[in-house]
């Protein structure tokens, strides 16, 4: 058994918390803050006496570690999961598109809905599938030192495409604009997306706040275990 020493109580230091305790190590875990959760939090607003999260949040399919995490928390029931991929955009004047993947069987229901996305004109969706498709061939190293946005722009995706794909995926996901995003990453987050089998895709929805979701369960099945924590004295 070894000691453990964890700085920092938001999701990524809790989900440490939680798997090397589970893996029999003794943990402690040091916090800046009064409370634990980092970005993932919600708060009672008492206007509306209801739980308001500190920004919606959305998690996919592909976020294998996460939905890992949920398993032992319990808290799979707090979670609506999608069957196949469907997100539906507003652009402007209240135009809709929607990306739906319900027809066919992976990876051809992506590939069909990309074709129906109507928010790209078809040399945009033909630059799309060919990007997608050359992910596999891409050395990977290469993506380290530029942004995502460069990658984006040197790989043919258009403004538009930008706008209504890629940046709604990349800020959404990786909670950084595309300039200051690192393509390397991004680069990992796609090929996990759209090589990793159908759920990858999927879109999952909290349906209750993400203290309770994920928050408080953390802490209680941390403290089953007896786990220390410290609060840093501002
Ligand atoms: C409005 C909003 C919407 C979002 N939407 C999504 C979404 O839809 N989907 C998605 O996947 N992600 C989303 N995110 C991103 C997601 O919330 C974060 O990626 C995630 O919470 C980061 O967790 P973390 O533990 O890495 O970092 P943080 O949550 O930042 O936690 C870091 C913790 O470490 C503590 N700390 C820092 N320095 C020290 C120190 N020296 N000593 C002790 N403690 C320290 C901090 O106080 C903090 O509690 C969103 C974020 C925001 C703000």
């Amino acid at each position: 058994m070894a000691r453990c020493l964890i700085i920092g109580g938001g999701l990524a230091g809790l989900s440490t918390a939680v798997y090397l305790s589970k893996a029999g190590h003794q943990i402690e875990l040091i916090e800046a803050t009064n409370r634990l959760g980092g970005r993932t939090f919600s708060f009672f607003d008492e206007e509306t006496q209801t739980e308001i999260d500190n920004g919606q949040h959305i998690l996919m399919g592909a976020y294998t570690h996460t939905l890992d995490l949920i398993e032992p928390l319990e808290t799979k029931h707090l979670l609506d999961y999608q069957k196949n991929l469907n997100a539906v955009f507003y652009k402007k004047k209240n135009k809709r598109y929607t990306l739906d993947a319900s027809k066919y069987f992976y990876p051809f229901n992506l590939l069909a809905a990309i074709w129906n996305y109507d928010a790209l004109c078809t040399k945009e969706k033909i630059n799309f599938i060919k990007f997608v498709g050359s992910l596999i061939f891409i050395n990977s190293k290469k993506l380290k030192k530029i942004s995502i946005l460069d990658w984006l722009k040197s790989s043919g995706q258009s403004e538009n495409s930008i706008k209504s794909f890629w940046e709604i995926l990349a800020v959404g996901a990786l909670n950084t604009s595309l300039e200051d995003g690192s393509a390397f990453y991004f680069f990992n987050m796609l090929k996990q997306i759209f090589y990793s089998g159908n759920k990858a895709s999927t879109i999952i929805i909290p349906n209750a706040g993400l203290s309770k979701t994920f928050i408080e369960p953390i802490l209680n099945y941390l403290q089953k275990l007896l786990l220390s924590f410290h609060f840093q004295k501002k």
